[in-house]
């Protein structure tokens, strides 16, 4: 039994089946549609609004190609692990053997703007991607609270199709959290020459009809704000299973909780990670994916530890930028010119490599990938070469 039909239940039910599991596989999903991938959302949906929804199979695939028994419209908001079985909002029964907690995250909501009269959305589903991409259409003037992933890339393709956009953000930088200085520099420069306004250090504190007031005492006109200040992890059911849920469902490296048989994969998951140095919740679409299918394999008796480096991708404009393992409380080596907007940042804690972000530079990312899920330790003042070649530090494992 699967609870949550995102990326991540929908790569375990995948991977059940291609590794011999011939059991029945339930999979129970609160949203109307199949699982599908989010990253589009706020790229190629919102750039190019003929794109589909990237459903990962199609509907009748489940059932007809893998045998899945898929309840999509169906919230699991029980869970008896006596009896073995799980219950949905509409009073349905499931049973299993079991069970994975692939429930994934929702939107963090912004207080002040509850009930506001102004029309204020998050973007976490195929329904706020088509709402978005209606006031980026109608060339709307868009606040966007949030400098992170999400609200950037929104404000791309908003600014990109002549909308009015100004950025809040609660640092005085963007993406504060994960990225250097020299990059949050670097994106809002790139944003400002596409005419995306910002107010750093604020944040939203009311609204009108017709605008947003901010904590620095400015009033802002707008049509729309979307918020995109961060996740929460859905981890009800987990909570209904006795389960400590604070920051996520904390699982061992094969992705086990602490209940006998109920496994976790995906967003919601709160696992060790050695980059960081401390349990995280990775939230990204290669963690939910690869996360899920270990998980899977150890959900049928096999053994399989699961610890790949966290890594993601955001595209802004002409910027491709990824980022592997952890950024923070690193010495930093530049490899390229900052300048020329292809370059990569290498993070080292004593001899270890721990983290790296590559700008256009996805050969770089790729080899740095590798360095690190490989825990390969290349000396310090060869990264410092400009000409050395990173599959060098491979090689000498
Ligand atoms: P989710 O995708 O959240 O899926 C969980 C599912 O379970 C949801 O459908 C939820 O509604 C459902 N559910 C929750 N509780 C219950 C319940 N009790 N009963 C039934 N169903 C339930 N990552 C990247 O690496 N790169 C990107 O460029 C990128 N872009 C993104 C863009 C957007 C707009 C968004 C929203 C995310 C993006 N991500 C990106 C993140 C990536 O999509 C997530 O990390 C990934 O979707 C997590 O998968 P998941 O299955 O764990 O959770
Ligand atoms: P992020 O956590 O990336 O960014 C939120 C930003 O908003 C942070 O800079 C945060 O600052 C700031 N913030 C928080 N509260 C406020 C406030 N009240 N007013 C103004 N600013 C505030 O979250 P996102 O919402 O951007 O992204 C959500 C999810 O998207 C991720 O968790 C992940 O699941 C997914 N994702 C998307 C990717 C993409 O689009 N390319 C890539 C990878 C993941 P502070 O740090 O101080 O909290």
């Amino acid at each position: 039994m699967i609870a949550g039909a995102g990326q991540a239940g929908a790569r375990a039910a995948e991977a059940l089946r291609s590794r011999g599991f011939k059991g029945a596989i339930t999979m129970i999903g609160d949203e109307p549609h199949p699982p599908y991938e989010r990253p589009q959302l706020s790229k190629a949906m919102l750039h190019s609004p003929d794109t589909p929804v990237a459903y990962i199979k199609q509907p009748r695939d489940w059932n007809e190609a893998l045998g899945v028994r898929l309840k999509t419209g169906a919230a699991a908001v029980d869970c008896d692990t006596d009896r073995r079985i799980v219950s949905t909002a509409d009073g349905r029964s499931f049973p299993f053997d079991r069970l994975l907690l692939a429930t994934g995250t929702r939107p963090r909501r912004l207080a002040a703007l509850e009930g506001a009269s102004l029309d204020v959305q998050y973007l976490r589903n195929v329904e706020d991607a088509f709402q978005f991409r209606r006031h980026i259409a109608a060339r709307s003037r868009i606040v966007i609270v949030g400098g992170g992933v999400i609200g950037l890339e929104a404000a791309c393709a908003a600014a990109k199709s002549g909308c009015h956009v100004t950025v809040i953000e609660s640092e005085a930088r963007l993406l504060a959290r994960a990225f250097p200085t020299l990059i949050s520099d670097l994106v809002a420069d790139r944003h400002r020459s596409h005419g995306v306004a910002f107010v750093f250090s604020a944040t939203v504190t009311g609204s009108t009809s017709h605008s947003v007031q901010l904590s620095n005492g400015t009033e802002i006109v707008a049509d729309l704000v979307l918020v995109g200040i961060g996740v929460t992890p859905s981890s009800e059911l987990a909570a209904r299973l006795g389960l400590p849920t604070v920051d996520g469902i904390a699982v061992d490296v094969c992705g086990r909780t602490a209940v006998s048989d109920v496994f976790c994969a995906g967003d919601a998951a709160l696992q060790w990670s050695r980059c960081h140095g401390r349990a995280v919740r990775v939230e990204t679409w290669a963690n939910a994916q690869n996360q899920a299918i270990a998980v899977a394999a150890n959900m049928i008796g096999e053994i399989n530890a699961y610890n790949d480096p966290p890594w993601f991708w955001t595209d802004q404009y002409d910027l491709n930028i990824q980022v592997v393992g952890d950024m923070r409380d690193a010495d930093h080596i530049a490899r390229g010119d900052p300048a020329s907007a292809k370059f990569s940042i290498i993070a080292m804690r004593g001899t270890e490599v721990v983290g790296a972000l590559a700008v256009n530079a996805a050969k770089d990312m790729a080899m740095l990938r590798r360095i690190i899920a490989a825990n390969a330790k290349p000396l310090r003042a060869y990264l410092e070469s400009p000409s050395y070649d990173l599959r060098a530090a491979l090689k000498a494992q």
